[in-house]
């Protein structure tokens, strides 16, 4: 990584301002998921621990540039506070006398975590004063831990970095930037990836570009299979399809197949009757689907040629579904994949898995500390595989 790191920062009595990702869900005033705190730990205690004065600011949810109780930080200021067993102070405002105020109370090793940055329009504007008014609030210092919202050049993400001396990443974002920076310069053979979701158009720059980088095979599930089935010509019934796709379907399987990437789609699958949804589930292969049928999980051959496929597999990367897995039991497939993932990498493969689903389905899967890495970042980890700058990367400061 040549990018500035925390660690190259002098960070002894200094404010430092850390951009990290704390787009937690949140129920009654209760953190419901803590994986993104979490995540950001080991670059909050080494700022304390450096006697930095950290003042941690973060977006949540989509308030549309507005003040809305139900995206307020303050749970997270709590609840972070349990976790590093420490006080953590909350300014009711990212920006203003207030945040001004008690960063400047801050002493060595203390710990603010300024309210939602969205609730200013300016910061999705990415507008020059506001972020100036964001680094006002540290002593030139600032740190990019939030790699989830590096591909958006916002205030806090980017223009900030303007304005401040020195603008470097955090322990979480460098751990990103090396595993995802390995397997798209230098990814060791054999290369798998799996692929799943509905929509092939958010997919279709990884998948060209992982073809471009030599995978050496490509497994595509979930809905996103469909559309690949139809522009063949097969009959997909009602399951989900992007009709706009078609072409690029086709193209794509005509790239793979020039580079030599196995392409592998799905040969069986759980379908219902449209019409009977509840009472008709079976696993039929997929060239037997008419045109009642819906498509919502990969099938049991499928599992069982995908699993074969990571087989001595040095290097995987998963992300997307493999069916509808939020409504059980259309969940099987991808609980069966995540489970094959973790046994790649018992087997000594470095497996990536990234996107929310597939993120929450190794955990419900009960596998996810046995992943190499598990990416923090959705669009951003798409957008980075793909081979796109991504702002808030390029905005930090080179070593
Ligand atoms: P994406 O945002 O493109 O990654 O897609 C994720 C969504 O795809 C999840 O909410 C899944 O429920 C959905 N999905 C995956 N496979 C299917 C399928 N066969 N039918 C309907 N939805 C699906």
């Amino acid at each position: 990584m040549n990018k500035l790191s925390i660690k190259d920062l002098d960070l002894k009595g200094k404010r430092v301002f850390v951009r990290v990702d704390f787009n937690v869900p949140i129920k009654n005033g209760k953190v419901e998921d803590d994986t993104r705190i979490r995540g950001a730990l080991p670059t909050i205690q080494y700022a304390v621990a450096q006697g930095g004065r950290v003042v941690l600011a973060s977006h949540l949810g989509r308030p549309k540039g507005e003040r809305v109780d139900k995206y307020s930080l303050r749970p997270v200021a709590e609840h972070l506070a349990r976790l590093l067993g420490r006080a953590v102070e909350f300014a009711d405002d990212c920006a203003g006398e207030e945040a001004r105020k008690k960063t400047d109370a801050l002493k060595d090793g203390d710990v603010l975590l300024l309210e939602n940055l969205r609730f200013h329009a300016e910061e999705e504007k990415n507008d020059d004063a506001f972020a100036r008014q964001l680094a006002e609030l540290c002593d030139g210092l600032y740190v990019n831990d939030a790699f989830g919202a590096a591909h958006r050049a916002h205030a806090s993400t980017a223009g900030i970095t303007k304005h401040v001396e020195r603008a470097a990443a955090g322990l979480l974002m460098e751990k990103e930037l090396e595993y995802l920076g390995r397997v798209i310069s230098d990814p060791e053979h054999p290369f798998v990836a799996i692929l799943g979701g509905a929509k092939v158009s958010d997919k279709i720059p990884v998948i060209k570009a992982l073809i471009n980088r030599r995978v050496d095979k490509l497994l595509i599930g979930g809905a996103m299979a469909y559309t690949f089935f139809k522009a063949e010509g097969f009959t997909v019934g009602k399951s989900l399809v992007e009709d706009d796709m078609m072409e690029t379907a086709r193209e794509v399987r005509k790239q793979a197949e020039e580079a030599g990437v196995e392409l592998l789609l799905p040969t069986d699958h759980q379908v219902v009757d449209s019409y009977d949804p509840l009472n008709s589930r079976k696993t039929i292969p997929v060239e037997f689907t008419n045109a009642g049928l819906v498509g919502l999980d990969i099938g049991t051959e499928t599992v069982a040629h995908f699993t074969g496929a990571l087989n001595g597999a040095k290097t995987i990367i998963w992300n997307g579904p493999m069916g509808m897995f939020e409504e059980k039991p259309f969940d099987e497939g991808t609980i069966a994949i995540a489970r094959a993932v973790a046994d790649a990498a018992d087997s000594g493969a470095t497996v990536i898995v990234g996107g929310g689903d597939s993120v929450s389905a190794v955990t419900q899967a009960g596998v996810a500390d046995r992943i190499t890495h598990i990416s923090t970042g959705g669009g951003a980890t798409l957008e980075f595989l793909a081979g796109e700058e991504l702002p808030g990367v390029t905005a930090l400061n080179d070593k």
